[in-house]
Protein backbone atom coordinates (compact mmCIF):
# COMPACT_ATOMS: atom_id res chain seq x y z
CA UNK A 1 0.00 0.00 0.00
CA UNK A 2 1.36 3.61 -0.50
CA UNK A 3 1.79 6.74 1.32
CA UNK A 4 -1.95 7.86 2.59
CA UNK A 5 -0.44 11.31 1.24
CA UNK A 6 0.92 13.17 -1.59
CA UNK A 7 4.69 12.85 -0.86
CA UNK A 8 5.93 14.87 0.39
CA UNK A 9 3.30 15.16 3.25
CA UNK A 10 2.08 18.84 4.10
CA UNK A 11 4.02 20.20 6.29
CA UNK A 12 2.91 20.06 9.76
CA UNK A 13 1.70 22.80 12.46
CA UNK A 14 2.37 23.00 16.12
CA UNK A 15 -0.59 23.17 18.55
CA UNK A 16 -0.06 26.08 20.85
CA UNK A 17 -2.86 27.30 23.08
CA UNK A 18 -5.63 25.83 21.38
CA UNK A 19 -4.15 26.82 17.97
CA UNK A 20 -2.76 25.48 15.01
CA UNK A 21 0.05 27.38 13.91
CA UNK A 22 3.11 27.38 11.70
CA UNK A 23 6.38 29.03 12.06
CA UNK A 24 8.18 31.32 10.43
CA UNK A 25 11.49 29.78 11.19
CA UNK A 26 11.51 25.74 9.41
CA UNK A 27 13.86 23.07 9.61
CA UNK A 28 13.79 19.94 7.34
CA UNK A 29 13.25 16.46 8.53
CA UNK A 30 15.75 13.67 6.99
CA UNK A 31 14.60 10.72 6.14
CA UNK A 32 16.71 8.22 7.00
CA UNK A 33 16.58 5.96 4.67
CA UNK A 34 16.67 7.64 1.83
CA UNK A 35 19.09 11.08 3.08
CA UNK A 36 16.08 13.42 1.24
CA UNK A 37 14.04 15.86 3.17
CA UNK A 38 10.79 14.49 3.86
CA UNK A 39 9.36 17.80 4.96
CA UNK A 40 10.27 20.83 6.62
CA UNK A 41 8.92 21.08 10.77
CA UNK A 42 8.28 24.35 12.87
CA UNK A 43 10.99 25.75 14.56
CA UNK A 44 9.28 27.00 17.86
CA UNK A 45 10.71 30.85 19.49
CA UNK A 46 10.20 31.89 22.86
CA UNK A 47 7.27 33.60 22.43
CA UNK A 48 5.53 30.22 21.25
CA UNK A 49 6.36 28.69 24.34
CA UNK A 50 5.60 31.49 26.50
CA UNK A 51 2.04 31.27 24.92
CA UNK A 52 2.02 27.18 25.86
CA UNK A 53 2.72 27.93 29.10
CA UNK A 54 0.26 30.72 30.00
CA UNK A 55 -2.86 28.62 27.23
CA UNK A 56 -1.95 25.02 29.68
CA UNK A 57 -2.32 27.26 32.87
CA UNK A 58 -5.30 29.00 32.07
CA UNK A 59 -6.84 25.96 30.97
CA UNK A 60 -5.63 23.48 33.78
CA UNK A 61 -7.64 24.19 36.80
CA UNK A 62 -11.07 23.36 35.12
CA UNK A 63 -9.74 20.31 33.70
CA UNK A 64 -8.43 19.81 37.45
CA UNK A 65 -11.87 20.09 38.83
CA UNK A 66 -13.08 16.94 36.17
CA UNK A 67 -13.35 13.72 37.98
CA UNK A 68 -11.18 10.66 36.88
CA UNK A 69 -14.13 9.05 34.82
CA UNK A 70 -14.78 12.61 32.67
CA UNK A 71 -10.92 12.55 31.78
CA UNK A 72 -10.44 8.76 31.73
CA UNK A 73 -12.86 9.48 28.72
CA UNK A 74 -10.95 11.65 26.98
CA UNK A 75 -7.88 9.81 26.43
CA UNK A 76 -10.82 7.17 25.52
CA UNK A 77 -11.10 9.30 22.77
CA UNK A 78 -7.60 10.60 22.30
CA UNK A 79 -7.18 6.75 21.51
CA UNK A 80 -9.89 6.22 19.06
CA UNK A 81 -8.34 9.40 16.75
CA UNK A 82 -4.75 7.53 16.70
CA UNK A 83 -6.03 4.33 15.55
CA UNK A 84 -8.79 5.93 13.25
CA UNK A 85 -5.54 7.41 11.44
CA UNK A 86 -2.92 4.63 11.93
CA UNK A 87 -1.81 4.37 8.22
CA UNK A 88 -1.09 7.81 8.23
CA UNK A 89 0.76 8.14 11.72
CA UNK A 90 2.30 4.85 10.87
CA UNK A 91 3.84 6.48 7.46
CA UNK A 92 4.99 9.48 9.05
CA UNK A 93 6.89 7.70 11.56
CA UNK A 94 8.37 5.32 9.00
CA UNK A 95 9.51 8.05 6.62
CA UNK A 96 11.01 10.19 9.52
CA UNK A 97 12.49 7.77 11.69
CA UNK A 98 13.22 4.32 9.22
CA UNK A 99 11.42 1.74 11.06
CA UNK A 100 9.44 -0.70 9.04
CA UNK A 101 5.97 0.28 8.43
CA UNK A 102 4.85 -3.16 10.41
CA UNK A 103 6.67 -1.87 13.40
CA UNK A 104 5.47 1.85 12.61
CA UNK A 105 1.99 0.63 12.61
CA UNK A 106 2.50 -1.36 15.76
CA UNK A 107 3.77 2.23 17.12
CA UNK A 108 0.55 3.69 16.95
CA UNK A 109 -1.89 0.45 18.22
CA UNK A 110 0.71 0.59 21.51
CA UNK A 111 0.46 4.51 21.68
CA UNK A 112 -2.94 4.23 21.83
CA UNK A 113 -3.06 1.12 23.93
CA UNK A 114 -0.74 3.26 26.30
CA UNK A 115 -3.44 5.64 26.71
CA UNK A 116 -5.92 3.48 27.92
CA UNK A 117 -3.89 1.53 30.02
CA UNK A 118 -3.41 4.55 32.37
CA UNK A 119 -6.60 5.90 31.86
CA UNK A 120 -7.73 2.03 33.67
CA UNK A 121 -5.70 3.14 36.18
CA UNK A 122 -7.30 3.75 40.14
CA UNK A 123 -5.71 6.74 41.97
CA UNK A 124 -8.48 6.04 45.02
CA UNK A 125 -8.53 8.39 47.87
CA UNK A 126 -7.30 6.50 51.00
CA UNK A 127 -7.97 6.82 54.39
CA UNK A 128 -4.41 6.10 55.76
CA UNK A 129 -6.27 6.08 59.88
CA UNK A 130 -9.39 6.38 61.63
CA UNK A 131 -10.12 5.94 65.54
CA UNK A 132 -12.44 7.97 67.85
CA UNK A 133 -10.59 11.37 66.99
CA UNK A 134 -11.19 11.66 63.75
CA UNK A 135 -9.67 10.24 60.14
CA UNK A 136 -6.68 11.01 58.61
CA UNK A 137 -7.15 10.92 54.03
CA UNK A 138 -4.30 10.60 51.66
CA UNK A 139 -4.96 12.14 48.21
CA UNK A 140 -3.21 13.15 45.22
CA UNK A 141 -3.29 16.51 43.56
CA UNK A 142 -2.29 17.83 39.92
CA UNK A 143 0.98 19.57 39.99
CA UNK A 144 -0.39 22.26 37.19
CA UNK A 145 1.86 21.88 33.81
CA UNK A 146 4.14 19.53 32.67
CA UNK A 147 6.50 19.37 30.58
CA UNK A 148 7.17 16.37 28.22
CA UNK A 149 10.68 15.66 26.46
CA UNK A 150 11.00 12.54 23.79
CA UNK A 151 13.65 10.95 21.76
CA UNK A 152 13.80 9.77 18.74
CA UNK A 153 13.72 6.10 18.76
CA UNK A 154 9.99 5.81 19.58
CA UNK A 155 8.58 9.21 19.32
CA UNK A 156 4.55 8.39 19.42
CA UNK A 157 5.32 5.31 21.51
CA UNK A 158 7.17 7.64 24.47
CA UNK A 159 4.44 11.07 23.35
CA UNK A 160 1.15 9.54 24.40
CA UNK A 161 1.73 8.12 27.40
CA UNK A 162 3.34 11.11 28.79
CA UNK A 163 0.55 12.99 27.81
CA UNK A 164 -1.92 10.67 28.96
CA UNK A 165 -0.55 10.64 32.45
CA UNK A 166 -0.06 14.21 32.64
CA UNK A 167 -3.75 14.48 31.76
CA UNK A 168 -5.34 11.71 33.95
CA UNK A 169 -3.62 13.17 36.84
CA UNK A 170 -5.51 16.62 35.83
CA UNK A 171 -2.50 18.43 34.57
CA UNK A 172 -1.79 20.40 31.35
CA UNK A 173 0.80 19.36 29.24
CA UNK A 174 3.02 20.45 26.78
CA UNK A 175 5.16 18.01 24.51
CA UNK A 176 8.52 18.54 22.63
CA UNK A 177 9.31 15.85 20.16
CA UNK A 178 12.84 14.81 19.00
CA UNK A 179 14.55 17.45 16.48
CA UNK A 180 14.69 14.61 13.84
CA UNK A 181 11.50 12.91 14.55
CA UNK A 182 8.58 16.04 15.00
CA UNK A 183 6.38 15.00 12.21
CA UNK A 184 4.10 12.14 13.70
CA UNK A 185 3.80 13.83 17.15
CA UNK A 186 2.88 16.93 15.53
CA UNK A 187 0.29 15.41 13.08
CA UNK A 188 -1.39 13.43 16.11
CA UNK A 189 -1.76 17.51 17.38
CA UNK A 190 -3.61 18.36 14.56
CA UNK A 191 -5.51 15.18 14.78
CA UNK A 192 -6.50 15.91 18.63
CA UNK A 193 -7.41 19.59 17.50
CA UNK A 194 -9.30 18.75 14.45
CA UNK A 195 -11.39 15.66 16.03
CA UNK A 196 -11.70 16.04 19.72
CA UNK A 197 -14.38 18.24 20.80
CA UNK A 198 -12.99 21.19 22.70
CA UNK A 199 -15.66 20.57 25.62
CA UNK A 200 -14.01 17.14 26.02
CA UNK A 201 -10.08 18.68 25.58
CA UNK A 202 -10.27 22.35 26.63
CA UNK A 203 -8.20 24.60 24.38
CA UNK A 204 -4.49 25.33 25.81
CA UNK A 205 -4.38 21.87 27.65
CA UNK A 206 -2.17 20.04 25.19
CA UNK A 207 0.32 21.94 23.24
CA UNK A 208 3.09 20.56 20.66
CA UNK A 209 5.96 22.87 19.69
CA UNK A 210 9.11 21.20 17.65
CA UNK A 211 12.66 22.81 17.41
CA UNK A 212 15.73 22.23 18.52
CA UNK A 213 17.30 21.29 21.96
CA UNK A 214 17.31 25.22 22.81
CA UNK A 215 13.59 24.38 23.54
CA UNK A 216 14.23 21.97 26.09
CA UNK A 217 16.30 24.22 27.48
CA UNK A 218 13.47 26.96 27.69
CA UNK A 219 11.44 24.35 28.76
CA UNK A 220 13.61 23.07 31.92
CA UNK A 221 14.20 26.87 32.70
CA UNK A 222 10.54 27.83 32.22
CA UNK A 223 8.97 29.16 35.74
CA UNK A 224 5.57 28.12 34.21
CA UNK A 225 6.26 24.53 34.04
CA UNK A 226 5.92 22.56 37.01
CA UNK A 227 7.53 19.31 36.23
CA UNK A 228 10.08 17.91 33.27
CA UNK A 229 8.88 14.54 32.27
CA UNK A 230 12.10 13.43 30.39
CA UNK A 231 13.07 10.92 27.92
CA UNK A 232 16.53 10.65 26.01
CA UNK A 233 19.99 10.06 26.74
CA UNK A 234 22.02 10.11 30.58
CA UNK A 235 24.10 12.83 29.16
CA UNK A 236 21.07 15.71 28.74
CA UNK A 237 18.59 13.57 31.56
CA UNK A 238 22.06 15.35 33.93
CA UNK A 239 21.36 18.83 32.10
CA UNK A 240 17.58 18.63 32.71
CA UNK A 241 17.82 17.68 36.21
CA UNK A 242 20.33 20.53 36.66
CA UNK A 243 18.62 23.28 35.21
CA UNK A 244 15.02 22.00 36.59
CA UNK A 245 16.59 22.61 39.89
CA UNK A 246 16.72 27.13 39.42
CA UNK A 247 12.69 26.70 39.70
CA UNK A 248 12.45 23.18 41.96
CA UNK A 249 10.66 21.62 38.85
CA UNK A 250 9.83 17.94 39.60
CA UNK A 251 11.48 15.61 37.19
CA UNK A 252 11.40 12.02 35.98
CA UNK A 253 14.25 10.84 33.90
CA UNK A 254 13.59 8.00 31.64
CA UNK A 255 17.59 7.65 30.11
CA UNK A 256 19.74 4.97 28.49
CA UNK A 257 20.00 1.42 29.29
CA UNK A 258 22.78 -1.30 28.67
CA UNK A 259 20.58 -4.19 29.34
CA UNK A 260 22.07 -8.02 30.00
CA UNK A 261 20.62 -10.76 28.84
CA UNK A 262 21.96 -13.99 30.19
CA UNK A 263 20.76 -17.57 28.82
CA UNK A 264 21.48 -20.43 30.87
CA UNK A 265 22.21 -23.84 29.35
CA UNK A 266 19.58 -25.21 29.55
CA UNK A 267 17.64 -23.48 27.11
CA UNK A 268 16.56 -24.20 23.33
CA UNK A 269 18.23 -22.11 21.23
CA UNK A 270 16.32 -22.61 18.27
CA UNK A 271 13.23 -21.61 19.68
CA UNK A 272 14.72 -18.49 21.85
CA UNK A 273 16.71 -16.91 18.91
CA UNK A 274 14.16 -15.30 16.96
CA UNK A 275 13.09 -13.45 20.52
CA UNK A 276 16.83 -12.89 21.21
CA UNK A 277 17.35 -11.30 18.00
CA UNK A 278 13.97 -9.14 17.76
CA UNK A 279 14.67 -7.84 21.84
CA UNK A 280 18.50 -6.86 20.28
CA UNK A 281 18.02 -5.71 16.72
CA UNK A 282 14.43 -4.19 16.88
CA UNK A 283 14.10 -0.97 15.49
CA UNK A 284 18.14 -1.49 14.29
CA UNK A 285 18.76 -1.85 18.05
CA UNK A 286 17.76 1.58 18.91
CA UNK A 287 15.78 0.78 21.92
CA UNK A 288 16.14 1.85 25.19
CA UNK A 289 15.32 -1.63 26.99
CA UNK A 290 16.34 -3.65 23.67
CA UNK A 291 19.14 -6.30 24.84
CA UNK A 292 22.56 -4.90 24.98
CA UNK A 293 24.77 -7.28 25.89
CA UNK A 294 23.71 -11.20 25.80
CA UNK A 295 25.93 -13.27 28.04
CA UNK A 296 25.69 -17.19 27.42
CA UNK A 297 26.94 -20.18 29.20
CA UNK A 298 30.01 -21.32 28.11
CA UNK A 299 28.77 -25.27 27.16
CA UNK A 300 26.28 -23.31 24.94
CA UNK A 301 28.42 -20.22 23.66
CA UNK A 302 29.31 -21.05 19.99
CA UNK A 303 26.06 -22.59 19.49
CA UNK A 304 24.64 -19.22 20.36
CA UNK A 305 27.35 -17.30 18.53
CA UNK A 306 26.34 -19.20 15.04
CA UNK A 307 22.29 -19.17 15.60
CA UNK A 308 22.87 -15.36 16.45
CA UNK A 309 25.20 -14.90 13.28
CA UNK A 310 22.55 -16.53 10.97
CA UNK A 311 19.85 -14.26 12.08
CA UNK A 312 22.01 -11.63 11.47
CA UNK A 313 23.08 -12.69 8.46
CA UNK A 314 19.55 -13.71 7.32
CA UNK A 315 17.87 -10.35 8.11
CA UNK A 316 16.82 -7.72 5.38
CA UNK A 317 17.76 -4.21 5.61
CA UNK A 318 16.84 -1.34 3.68
CA UNK A 319 14.12 1.45 3.68
CA UNK A 320 10.87 0.20 6.47
CA UNK A 321 8.72 1.60 3.98
CA UNK A 322 9.62 -1.64 1.83
CA UNK A 323 7.56 -4.33 3.20
CA UNK A 324 10.40 -7.26 3.08
CA UNK A 325 12.48 -5.14 5.30
CA UNK A 326 13.25 -6.49 8.87
CA UNK A 327 16.07 -4.22 9.67
CA UNK A 328 15.49 -0.32 8.36
CA UNK A 329 18.05 2.36 8.76
CA UNK A 330 19.81 4.06 12.42
CA UNK A 331 17.63 7.39 12.97
CA UNK A 332 20.41 10.14 12.60
CA UNK A 333 24.05 10.94 11.43
CA UNK A 334 25.55 11.40 14.85
CA UNK A 335 24.21 8.17 16.05
CA UNK A 336 25.09 6.19 12.49
CA UNK A 337 28.80 7.54 13.18
CA UNK A 338 28.84 7.21 16.74
CA UNK A 339 28.13 3.29 16.15
CA UNK A 340 29.99 2.81 13.15
CA UNK A 341 33.20 4.29 15.41
CA UNK A 342 31.98 1.70 18.05
CA UNK A 343 32.73 -1.01 15.65
CA UNK A 344 35.97 0.15 14.51
CA UNK A 345 37.04 -0.18 17.97
CA UNK A 346 35.85 -3.08 18.67
CA UNK A 347 37.87 -4.26 15.59
CA UNK A 348 40.69 -3.37 17.02
CA UNK A 349 40.15 -5.76 20.53
CA UNK A 350 43.09 -8.35 20.36
CA UNK A 351 41.36 -11.90 19.63
CA UNK A 352 37.57 -10.43 18.60
CA UNK A 353 35.59 -12.14 16.48
CA UNK A 354 32.85 -9.89 14.03
CA UNK A 355 31.08 -12.93 12.68
CA UNK A 356 28.18 -10.96 11.10
CA UNK A 357 28.01 -7.46 9.61
CA UNK A 358 30.53 -5.45 10.95
CA UNK A 359 30.14 -2.28 8.43
CA UNK A 360 28.18 -0.03 7.29
CA UNK A 361 25.91 -0.90 3.42
CA UNK A 362 26.74 -0.36 0.65
CA UNK A 363 23.20 1.46 -0.21
CA UNK A 364 22.68 5.32 0.29
CA UNK A 365 21.18 5.94 4.10
CA UNK A 366 22.20 5.66 7.35
CA UNK A 367 22.27 1.66 7.24
CA UNK A 368 24.83 -0.49 9.00
CA UNK A 369 24.68 -4.42 8.77
CA UNK A 370 23.55 -6.41 12.34
CA UNK A 371 26.52 -7.36 13.88
CA UNK A 372 27.51 -10.21 15.61
CA UNK A 373 30.58 -9.43 18.00
CA UNK A 374 31.93 -13.02 20.11
CA UNK A 375 35.06 -13.29 21.95
CA UNK A 376 34.27 -9.88 23.94
CA UNK A 377 34.26 -8.83 27.44
CA UNK A 378 34.10 -6.07 29.61
CA UNK A 379 36.81 -3.02 29.83
CA UNK A 380 36.03 -2.83 25.98
CA UNK A 381 33.48 0.44 24.57
CA UNK A 382 30.90 -2.11 23.04
CA UNK A 383 30.31 -3.88 25.92
CA UNK A 384 30.31 -1.09 28.44
CA UNK A 385 28.94 1.69 26.85
CA UNK A 386 25.43 2.02 25.74
CA UNK A 387 25.40 1.05 21.78
CA UNK A 388 22.09 2.46 20.56
CA UNK A 389 22.29 0.47 17.27
CA UNK A 390 22.53 -2.56 15.38
CA UNK A 391 25.36 -4.75 17.49
CA UNK A 392 25.43 -7.15 20.08
CA UNK A 393 28.01 -8.62 21.87
CA UNK A 394 27.80 -12.14 22.95
CA UNK A 395 29.81 -12.92 26.27
CA UNK A 396 31.11 -15.76 27.40
CA UNK A 397 30.54 -17.10 31.02
CA UNK A 398 31.11 -20.11 33.23
CA UNK A 399 28.92 -19.74 36.61
CA UNK A 400 25.45 -18.40 36.76
CA UNK A 401 27.22 -16.38 40.23
CA UNK A 402 29.70 -14.53 37.55
CA UNK A 403 27.18 -13.87 34.77
CA UNK A 404 25.37 -12.28 37.50
CA UNK A 405 27.71 -9.80 39.05
CA UNK A 406 29.21 -9.14 35.23
CA UNK A 407 25.58 -8.13 34.44
CA UNK A 408 25.30 -5.70 37.47
CA UNK A 409 28.54 -4.10 37.09
CA UNK A 410 27.68 -1.57 34.98
CA UNK A 411 26.32 2.48 35.43
CA UNK A 412 23.21 1.69 34.10
CA UNK A 413 20.22 -0.74 35.28
CA UNK A 414 16.96 0.19 32.60
CA UNK A 415 16.08 -3.48 31.85
CA UNK A 416 17.33 -7.42 32.12
CA UNK A 417 16.12 -10.65 31.15
CA UNK A 418 17.47 -14.26 32.45
CA UNK A 419 16.36 -17.28 29.89
CA UNK A 420 15.89 -20.73 31.19
CA UNK A 421 13.66 -23.70 31.10
CA UNK A 422 13.53 -23.99 35.06
CA UNK A 423 11.56 -20.42 35.09
CA UNK A 424 11.13 -20.81 39.09
CA UNK A 425 14.60 -20.58 38.83
CA UNK A 426 14.59 -17.77 36.28
CA UNK A 427 12.59 -15.52 38.87
CA UNK A 428 15.14 -16.24 41.49
CA UNK A 429 17.85 -14.81 39.03
CA UNK A 430 16.43 -12.09 37.38
CA UNK A 431 15.17 -11.21 41.09
CA UNK A 432 19.24 -10.83 41.73
CA UNK A 433 19.86 -8.27 38.55
CA UNK A 434 20.43 -4.77 39.20
CA UNK A 435 17.60 -2.85 36.74
CA UNK A 436 13.83 -1.46 36.69
CA UNK A 437 12.33 -3.98 35.05
CA UNK A 438 13.18 -7.83 34.56
CA UNK A 439 12.15 -10.19 32.23
CA UNK A 440 12.10 -14.21 32.30
CA UNK A 441 12.58 -15.74 29.03
CA UNK A 442 11.13 -13.25 27.10
CA UNK A 443 12.76 -9.04 26.83
CA UNK A 444 11.34 -5.92 25.80
CA UNK A 445 7.56 -5.27 25.65
CA UNK A 446 5.93 -3.28 28.30
CA UNK A 447 2.29 -2.10 29.18
CA UNK A 448 1.71 1.45 30.74
CA UNK A 449 -0.49 -0.39 33.64
CA UNK A 450 3.20 -1.27 34.81
CA UNK A 451 5.53 1.04 36.22
CA UNK A 452 8.23 1.55 33.87
CA UNK A 453 11.71 2.70 34.81
CA UNK A 454 15.23 2.47 35.96
CA UNK A 455 17.81 2.27 38.14
CA UNK A 456 21.14 4.00 39.07
CA UNK A 457 21.94 6.10 35.68
CA UNK A 458 18.90 4.65 33.70
CA UNK A 459 16.64 6.80 35.56
CA UNK A 460 14.79 8.62 38.33
CA UNK A 461 11.08 7.67 38.94
CA UNK A 462 8.59 5.53 36.88
CA UNK A 463 6.14 5.94 34.05
CA UNK A 464 2.85 3.88 34.06
CA UNK A 465 0.84 2.31 36.73
CA UNK A 466 -0.35 4.06 40.17
CA UNK A 467 3.46 5.05 40.76
CA UNK A 468 4.27 7.11 37.51
CA UNK A 469 0.98 8.67 37.70
CA UNK A 470 1.24 10.08 41.06
CA UNK A 471 4.74 11.56 40.03
CA UNK A 472 2.93 13.62 37.73
CA UNK A 473 0.69 14.79 41.20
CA UNK A 474 1.57 15.69 44.96
CA UNK A 475 0.53 13.45 47.79
CA UNK A 476 -1.61 15.28 50.30
CA UNK A 477 -2.63 15.03 53.76
CA UNK A 478 -6.14 15.80 55.03
CA UNK A 479 -6.75 15.84 58.68
CA UNK A 480 -10.44 15.71 59.34
CA UNK A 481 -11.67 15.52 63.10
CA UNK A 482 -14.45 13.30 64.45
CA UNK A 483 -17.64 15.48 64.48
CA UNK A 484 -18.16 17.41 68.10
CA UNK A 485 -13.94 17.20 68.54
CA UNK A 486 -13.53 20.35 66.33
CA UNK A 487 -12.56 22.26 69.34
CA UNK A 488 -10.19 19.98 70.66
CA UNK A 489 -8.09 19.44 67.89
CA UNK A 490 -7.99 23.03 67.20
CA UNK A 491 -6.59 23.74 70.90
CA UNK A 492 -4.52 20.90 70.41
CA UNK A 493 -3.01 22.78 67.00
CA UNK A 494 -2.89 25.92 68.62
CA UNK A 495 -0.46 24.12 71.46
CA UNK A 496 1.75 22.49 68.97
CA UNK A 497 2.38 26.09 67.13
CA UNK A 498 3.31 27.82 69.69
P1 LIG B 1 18.84 13.09 23.68
O1 LIG B 1 19.05 13.13 25.14
O2 LIG B 1 19.88 13.62 22.79
O3 LIG B 1 17.50 13.86 23.29
C1 LIG B 1 16.25 13.54 23.87
C2 LIG B 1 15.38 14.77 23.85
O4 LIG B 1 15.93 15.76 24.74
C3 LIG B 1 15.26 15.46 22.50
O5 LIG B 1 13.94 15.94 22.35
C4 LIG B 1 16.25 16.61 22.62
O6 LIG B 1 15.94 17.71 21.77
C5 LIG B 1 16.08 16.99 24.07
N1 LIG B 1 17.23 17.64 24.68
C6 LIG B 1 18.54 17.50 24.37
N2 LIG B 1 19.30 18.23 25.19
C7 LIG B 1 18.45 18.82 26.07
C8 LIG B 1 18.63 19.69 27.20
N3 LIG B 1 19.85 20.09 27.59
N4 LIG B 1 17.54 20.10 27.88
C9 LIG B 1 16.31 19.68 27.52
N5 LIG B 1 16.07 18.88 26.46
C10 LIG B 1 17.13 18.45 25.75
O7 LIG B 1 18.51 11.56 23.37
P2 LIG B 1 18.30 10.88 21.96
O8 LIG B 1 19.64 10.74 21.33
O9 LIG B 1 17.22 11.62 21.24
O10 LIG B 1 17.71 9.45 22.37
C11 LIG B 1 18.50 8.33 22.59
C12 LIG B 1 18.60 8.06 24.07
O11 LIG B 1 17.31 7.97 24.66
C13 LIG B 1 19.25 6.72 24.37
O12 LIG B 1 20.17 6.88 25.40
C14 LIG B 1 18.10 5.85 24.83
O13 LIG B 1 18.45 4.79 25.67
C15 LIG B 1 17.24 6.84 25.52
N6 LIG B 1 15.87 6.34 25.64
C16 LIG B 1 15.43 5.98 26.88
C17 LIG B 1 14.13 5.46 27.03
C18 LIG B 1 13.60 5.04 28.38
O14 LIG B 1 12.40 4.86 28.51
N7 LIG B 1 14.44 4.86 29.38
C19 LIG B 1 13.32 5.33 25.91
C20 LIG B 1 13.81 5.72 24.67
C21 LIG B 1 15.11 6.23 24.55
Amino acid sequence: MGAPFSIPPPVPRMWIAGALVSATGQAPVLNPATLTPVTTAPLATCDDLDRAVDGARAAQPGWANRSFTDRAATLGRMADVLIAHVEELAWLTTLEQGKPLTAARGEVMRAAGAMREIAGIEIPRQTIRSDATGRVDLIYRPLGVIGAITPWNVPLILAAPKIASALYAGNAVILKPAPTTPLASLRMGELWAQEIASDDLPPGLVSILSGGNDLGTWMTAHAGIDKISFTGSVESGKKVMAASAGTLKRVTLELGGNDPAILLDDVDIPSIVPALFGGAFGLSGQLCMGIKRLYASASIYEDVVAAMTAAAKAAVVGDGTDPDVTVGPVQNEAQYRRVLDLIEDTRRQPGVRITAGGRASERTGYFIEPTIVADIAEGTRIVDEEQFGPVLPILKYDTVDEAVHRANASEFGLGASVWTQDVARGAEIAARLEAGYTWVNSHVGTTRDLPFGGIKQSGIGRQGHFIGVTSDMEPQVIVIPAAGTADESRIQALEFSE
